[in-house]
């Protein structure tokens, strides 16, 4: 069974009588968000959707976590004037374009185009508004009043040991408005003494203001590990999946646990813990101008092939992502070998089953996805480069038929990502230039290999122009030498064409070319 598939079975045996079920996820808006989160979303995304399959009453709903400090700095607003706002809130900072309504909110939008893009229509809350509309006062409470009991919990799952004035609540400072450089020294049951700390931070300078607030409606917050049940309270979360790091021994999720069971009583949601995505490549934001956020990787693929990508393996898999190489004509290839299992009408093992599932849920739509011819990128991107060959006329042919409209649409979304990965990420073998005049490179030819093309333009004289055909012909003179190596005569051919030691399929590569140019070339070459 699939994953999906799995993981719905086992929320609702858990919850069985339950109404509404709220899947919550949240990310913290302090820059670009990293491809990596997207995985978070994917995952629950998807749950949520196999939920409503089932006929259950299932919210997805994605938090914007916009009241976190600014606790690190962009690199691409790296001198551009965000210094003096380092340890504010994130959705007091400005917006870097100046239009956005803040910091957080111009991070936030972009990352929801990329989720809305990919098919996911969350509910998105904001962490600002959970703290001002009251909801967390409760919580800051306990913060407050349950300081040591949590310290005590700190210690005994994680070994950290917090100093004893410690408090899991930061206040924002009334004089130069930040989060994180405040200490609580003491609460009085309205009102919390602090002290804004010249270097409690190493990010941020505070500016040594003593002050006295109520804590609630928005003047404070909670720190992270403890914030995290809070809101599974507060927003009623039934299932919540988090990464690796959180998921450690000792790590934040235990350490929300405790708090639920031994101090507010409230409800653990379902966890689904994942591994991580990570992004190969090295080379790749530096040299190429691009980087590693959802927005930049969203842009390499169709919505549909990042889904696969994001789905396709298990979440306790990790997700090796390096658009370089082979990478990205290998994803559309499973992607594909995934859609031909969902389209066999016959009968399918468990595996071709889990593939054609995967392929299912890669959709945007619940719609049934329409038969479609996927044409292979690799081949696509070989065919766009011959400025002579017609990409639907060619597409036909290695179809067997002619193009449906589907087909059509399909080609024309492939190409534009095509030429996306030809100008960023393609590795040299695959771009090619036909050679119009004889290339220089044809002088490098051996002697064998000059005899090998003498024979192959002999032959080719009377073959029908087919691709099988020709590959079938090239094969029968390569067997009939002994000192012929198959690598030796392809070579020999693309040389003589694309001026490169490699190509594609050669009998498909050569069927594509007008007969008699292709004849010409090589009687040209040998004479
Ligand atoms: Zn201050």
């Amino acid at each position: 069974m699939f994953w999906v598939d799995e993981i719905v079975d086992k929320i609702i045996e858990t919850y069985p009588n339950l109404d509404e079920f709220i899947i919550r996820d949240e990310k913290t808006l302090s820059g670009p968000v990293h491809v990596g989160s997207l995985r978070g979303v994917v995952i629950h995304g998807i749950i949520t959707q196999v939920l409503n399959e089932r006929g259950k009453k299932a919210k997805f709903v994605f938090e914007f976590n916009d009241f976190d400090p600014m606790d690190g700095m962009p690199k691409e607003l790296e001198g551009k004037g965000f210094d003096e706002h380092m340890g504010k809130p994130l959705y007091t900072v400005p917006a870097p374009d100046g239009n956005a309504e803040n910091f957080a909110e111009y991070y936030g939008q972009t990352f929801l185009g990329v989720i809305n893009e990919i098919g996911f229509r969350p509910e998105v809350p904001h962490a600002k508004d959970a703290y001002k509309s009251g909801k967390m006062n409760k919580w800051i409470e306990i913060g407050l009043t349950k300081n040591n009991e949590i310290r005590e919990i700190y210690k005994r799952i994680s070994g950290s040991e917090k100093p004893e004035h410690w408090s899991p609540v930061a206040v924002v400072c009334e004089k130069c408005g930040k989060i994180g450089s405040t200490d609580v020294i003491s609460f009085d049951g309205e009102k919390v003494k602090y002290v804004c700390a010249k270097h409690k931070v190493k990010w941020a300078i505070g500016c040594e203001h003593e002050g006295e607030i109520s804590p609630y409606n928005g003047n404070a917050k909670l720190t992270w590990k403890v914030e995290w049940p809070a809101k599974w309270d507060v927003y009623n979360v039934t299932i919540e999946g988090s990464g690796k790091d959180h998921n450690a021994a000792g790590g934040s999720h235990n350490i929300g646990e405790a708090i639920c069971k031994e101090i507010s009583h409230t409800n653990i949601p379902f966890n689904v813990p994942y591994e991580f995505f990570l992004i190969g490549g090295k080379k790749m934001s530096a040299s190429k101008g691009l980087g590693q956020s959802a927005r930049d990787i969203a842009n390499l693929v169709p919505p549909e092939i990042l889904r696969y990508l994001m789905i396709a393996k298990k979440p306790n898999q990790p997700i090796e992502f390096d658009p370089e190489g082979d990478t990205i004509p290998r994803l559309f290839d499973q992607h594909d070998s995934a859609a031909k299992w969902y389209f066999e009408k016959g009968e399918k093992d468990v595996m071709q089953t889990d593939l054609a599932r995967s392929f299912e849920l890669c959709q945007l739509s619940d719609k049934k996805p329409t038969e479609r011819y996927l044409p292979r990128f690799s081949q696509l991107v070989f065919i766009m480069q011959i400025p002579r060959l017609d990409v639907y006329e060619e597409m036909a042919k290695i179809k067997g038929s002619e193009l449906s409209d589907a087909d059509k649409e399909e080609i024309d979304l492939r190409m534009k990502y095509a030429k996306i990965w030809l100008e960023s990420f393609a590795p040299d073998k695959y771009k090619y230039e036909l050679q119009d005049a004889l290339p220089e490179m044809a002088k490098e030819l051996t002697d064998l290999q000059k005899q090998f093309i003498k024979a192959l333009s002999d032959k080719l004289e009377s073959v029908e122009w087919d691709g099988e055909l020709i590959h079938g012909n090239i094969h029968e003179i390569v067997k009939g030498n002994e000192d012929y190596t198959p690598k030796d005569c392809f070579q020999a051919v693309y040389k003589l064409f694309l001026a490169k030691e490699y190509g594609p399929q050669v009998g498909w590569f050569l069927s594509a070319l007008d007969k008699d140019f292709v004849i010409n070339r090589l009687q040209e070459a040998v004479k």
